[in-house]
């Protein structure tokens, strides 16, 4: 790992940013990481998060999130725990249970996986076997790590085929996912991805997997807030076992979860604890509850459905400034643009973005070496920003990566466009 040196902290708060939580007891004690979360909370309300991964929970998530349910260890399930006290524990993971399966239409639900890539391991756990075969989306093609990446325990464990895109139209090769299934006969096959900004085709999966015998894994990570607002179909009736995080659009607290019919309930229940996972984030899981209970209510969803009329608003706009969108668009909330028609590659454009106060990252683009940015629309959606932004924010792009204006004052432009828009409107 590279060392990072530390930025001095911020001893002095910026004052005007409206935090979501009261520092005030943390900054008499601890000066230090108080100024540096303090900082934090002002970083994100003058820059844009553009990040597709990241999202703005609301206060109550946070509230929940640094409750006393912090501080309990509950190994086990409701009902069958291997520590005592374990009442309001019980209480609160009974309802995220619950309420995941009902804004789901799951059977069964696992609610204390402590990530994404937590779930994915419990999913692998329960179905297979190491040196199993397991044909998921190359990860040139947007694969995640535990779909095969050398350095991941998925890829050091276990066979895996990848399929891709096709290259002119950048949309999943079926015929190609066919192909290699039936050559490789997988155990399982994995839909879902980091960056393809299109809904995976869940029945045609499923149809693919029966053939072979395979069981069909979603790693729903990204879109699972989509999918509880409605704005993108769910995996949930296709796939033997649906992987997702809970804090991407679901906008809940930093954790996992996973779906599948009662069949493999127990299974997976072991899978995460006690074979992959201790005890559970209990105060996480309480988090994801009030998330949960966020997303089944009409504002939720038609927060799903703007972050996707988003998306395809700020695509169209980055085209009009010369970039290339993978797909021609999205269904998504994720944009995948390749800056190469504006001469230069990924990194550049991400560099020159951020120091404009655009926070972003690169990923794999679908054709030859370069890299591109991938960026979403969860976080500026959660803030109340509109169309007309997604418009302002592809001109602040443009202007930035072509380099026309001075970093400084793009910089306030972008500040003043997010100061307009707070996360935690004081
Ligand atoms: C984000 C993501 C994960 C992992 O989530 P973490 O919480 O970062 O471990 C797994 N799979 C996919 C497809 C993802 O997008």
């Amino acid at each position: 790992m590279p060392v990072t040196t530390p930025v001095a902290p911020a001893t002095v708060p910026p004052p005007d940013t409206a935090v979501p939580q009261d520092f005030r007891a943390l900054l008499r004690q601890d000066p230090e990481i108080g100024g540096i979360l303090l900082a934090e909370a002002g970083r994100q309300a003058t820059t844009l998060q553009l990040i597709a991964a990241e999202n703005f929970t609301s206060p109550a998530v946070l509230a929940a999130l640094g409750s006393p349910l912090a501080n309990k260890y509950a190994e086990g399930y409701p009902g069958a725990r291997h520590h005592g006290g374990c009442e309001q524990a019980d209480a609160a993971e009974g309802l995220a249970v619950r309420r995941a399966m009902e804004l789901f239409g799951a059977e069964h639900a696992n609610v204390q996986p402590h990530s994404g890539s937590s779930a994915v391991l419990a999913a692998y756990a329960a179905l297979l076997r190491p040196g199993d075969t397991v044909l998921a989306m190359g990860l040139p093609y947007g694969g995640h790590l535990t779909h095969g990446a050398p350095g991941n325990f998925s890829g050091r464990w276990f066979e895996f085929a990848g399929y891709g895109v096709d290259p002119d139209s950048g949309l999943i090769d079926y015929a190609q996912v066919r192909a290699l299934a039936r050559a490789r006969r997988p155990k399982a096959i994995v839909c879902g991805s980091i960056s393809y900004p299109r809904h995976p085709d869940y029945e045609l999966f499923r149809d693919i997997a029966d053939e072979v015998g395979a069981y069909l894994i979603a790693d729903a990570a990204h879109p699972m807030g989509l999918i509880a607002g409605g704005a993108a179909p769910s995996p949930v009736p296709y796939a033997d076992v649906v992987c997702a995080t809970t804090h991407k659009v679901l906008r809940g607290p930093r954790g996992g979860m996973i779906l599948c019919g009662v069949e493999l309930a127990e299974r997976i229940d072991r899978a995460v604890f006690p074979f992959t996972q201790g005890g559970a984030q209990m105060h996480t899981v309480a988090a994801k509850a009030v998330a949960f209970g966020e997303a089944a209510t009409p504002a939720y969803a038609v927060y799903a459905h703007r972050v996707v009329a988003h998306a395809r608003a700020l695509a169209a706009a980055l085209e009009a400034e010369g970039f290339e969108v993978t797909t021609g668009g999205t269904d998504t909330h994720i944009v995948v643009a390749d800056p190469g028609p504006l001469g230069v590659d990924g990194r550049t454009a991400r560099e020159r973005l951020c120091a404009a106060g655009m926070v972003l990252d690169t990923c794999a683009l679908p054709y030859g070496d370069a890299r591109g940015i991938r960026l979403g629309t969860a976080a500026v959606t959660t803030q109340g920003m509109d169309e007309d932004d997604m418009v302002r924010i592809a001109g602040l792009f443009g202007a930035a990566v072509r380099e026309e204006r001075d970093t400084g004052r793009l910089r306030a432009d972008v500040r003043a466009l997010a100061e307009r828009n707070p996360p935690y409107p004081g």
